[in-house]
């Protein structure tokens, strides 16, 4: 499915939430995000110097699964370090990226 998520502009990480009350900072602290993937509904926080940027996300991953991922605090989705890592995240493509 395609995820919405949020690039920060100074450690390079994608975050992003996966359910409303799920808040992910990045890997360097200044960009958090929370709101899940409701289209609705997204709050960003960031460093107004340094920025963000959206980005998609193809995850091979379900609503469902993001949910209990938070729930269960398994954490395996939510912060991606690098496209490379897989060991964080079921990275199918990354779109828009830049590393
Ligand atoms: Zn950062």
């Amino acid at each position: 499915m395609k995820i919405h998520g949020i690039k920060c502009k100074k450690c390079s990480s994608v975050i992003f939430s996966r359910a409303c009350h799920d808040f992910r900072t990045c890997f360097c602290g200044l960009t958090g995000v929370d709101g899940g993937q409701a289209d609705d509904y997204v709050r960003v926080l960031f460093d107004r110097e340094i920025g963000y940027k959206n980005v998609t996300i193809d995850l091979n991953v379900t609503l469902k699964q993001l949910y209990e991922d938070w729930n269960n605090k398994t954490d395996q989705f939510g912060l991606i370090v690098s496209p490379r890592d897989s060991r964080k995240v079921i990275l199918k493509k990354v779109i828009g990226l830049k590393y």
